[in-house]
C-alpha cells in the first residue's frame, strides 16, 4: 500500500484565505485584527519562526506588531511589556516567542499573558479550558493536527489513537483533543516499555517526540493515518520528522510529510486563533 499524503501545506493555504475573509469583515468594521509578537534576543531559529509569524499577518490581512528585546532584557521589563499589550484593545493576540533567556522564568511570561489574548494557548487558563471542555484557545499544533485528521476524513470516535510525546505544548493537549473526539487515547513516552506493541494497533498515530525518523513502518498498522510532529536534523543537516517516511509510507493509509506537514498547519491555526480572538473581544 502506498500512504496518501496529507499536504499540509495546501490545507494551510485554504485556512489562511479563510482567515483573510474573516480579517477583512473586522477591518471593515473598524476592528482590524492585531498579533504582537515579542521577540527576546536574537535566537537565529525563533528569528526565523517570527519573521514566518509577521509575513503570514501580513498576508492575511492581521495587523502584526513585531516587538524585538535584547537578550538581556529583564522578567519585570518582559512582564511590564506585556502588561500594557494586555491592555491595549487594538491587539487581539499576544505571542511571546520561546525559548526565552534564561533570566526570565517562561511559567511566568505565560501567566502574565491575557487568557483572552493567549493565542498560543499556552497559559493554564487555556489548558483548564481544554482539560473541562470549556471555550479557550487551543495550542496550535494539535489544533492543527485534529484539522488535517479533519480533512483526511479520518473516524475519530472509537478509533484507537497513539499519541507518542507528553509534553504541555503537543503531546497532552494532543491526547486531550483525540479523547473530546471519542478516540480512545493512549499516550506514549520515553519511559514507555514497548512503543511498538501500542503504535500496531493504532489507527492513528501522532508522533511529537524529536528523535529523528524513529517510527518507523513495521511499527504501524496497515492503513493507519500517520501524523508527524517532529522536526529534527538528521546527520546530514537535512530536516526530518519523527517518522521513518519512506518505510511508513509502505504501511499506512495516511502519512503527512516534513517539511509540509504540521509545520504549516501550526502557523496556521495562530492566525485562525488571532482572528477568533478578534472575534471575542
Ligand atoms: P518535548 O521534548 O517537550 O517532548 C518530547 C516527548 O517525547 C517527551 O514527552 C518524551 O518523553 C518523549 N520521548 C522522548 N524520547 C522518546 C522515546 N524514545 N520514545 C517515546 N517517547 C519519547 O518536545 P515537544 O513536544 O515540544 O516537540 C516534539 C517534537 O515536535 C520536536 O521535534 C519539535 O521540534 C517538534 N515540534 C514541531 C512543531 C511543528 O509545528 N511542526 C511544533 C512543536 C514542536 P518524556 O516526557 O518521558 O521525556
Amino acid at each position: 500500500m502506498t500512504a496518501h499524503i496529507l499536504d499540509g501545506a495546501s490545507l494551510a493555504r485554504s485556512i489562511r484565505a479563510e482567515v483573510g475573509r474573516r480579517a477583512a469583515e473586522l477591518s471593515a468594521h473598524g476592528r482590524q485584527p492585531g498579533l504582537a509578537v515579542l521577540l527576546v534576543g536574537d535566537d537565529p531559529a525563533s528569528t526565523v519562526y517570527v519573521r514566518n509569524k509577521v509575513k503570514d499577518c501580513e498576508e492575511s490581512g492581521i495587523r502584526s506588531l513585531l516587538e524585538r528585546m535584547p537578550a538581556s532584557t529583564t522578567e519585570s521589563a518582559l512582564l511590564s511589556r506585556i502588561r500594557a499589550l494586555n491592555a491595549d484593545p487594538a491587539i487581539h493576540g499576544i505571542l511571546v516567542q520561546l525559548p526565552l533567556p534564561a533570566q526570565i522564568d517562561a511559567r511566568k511570561v505565560i501567566e502574565t499573558i491575557a487568557p483572552d489574548k493567549d493565542v498560543d494557548g499556552f497559559h493554564v487558563a487555556s489548558a483548564g479550558a481544554l482539560m473541562t471542555g470549556q471555550r479557550g484557545f487551543l495550542p496550535c499544533t494539535p489544533y492543527g493536527v485534529m484539522k488535517m485528521l479533519e480533512f483526511a476524513g479520518t473516524p475519530l470516535a472509537g478509533a484507537e489513537a497513539v499519541v507518542i510525546g507528553r509534553s504541555n505544548i503537543v503531546g497532552k493537549p494532543q491526547a486531550l483533543l483525540l479523547l473530546q473526539a471519542d478516540a480512545t487515547v493512549t499516550i506514549c513516552h520515553s519511559r514507555t516499555r514497548n512503543l511498538a506493541e501500542h503504535t500496531r494497533r493504532a489507527d492513528i498515530v501522532v508522533a511529537a517526540v524529536g528523535r529523528a525518523r524513529m517510527l518507523t513502518g513495521d511499527m504501524l498498522k496497515p492503513g493507519a493515518v500517520v501524523i508527524d510532529v517532529g522536526m529534527n536534523r538528521d546527520a546530514q543537516g537535512k530536516l526530518c520528522g519523527d517518522v521513518d517516511f519512506d518505510s511508513a509510507a509502505k504501511v499506512a493509509g495516511w502519512i503527512t510529510p516534513v517539511p509540509g506537514g504540521v509545520g504549516p498547519m501550526t502557523r496556521a491555526m495562530l492566525l485562525v486563533n488571532t482572528i477568533e480572538a478578534a472575534e471575542r473581544a
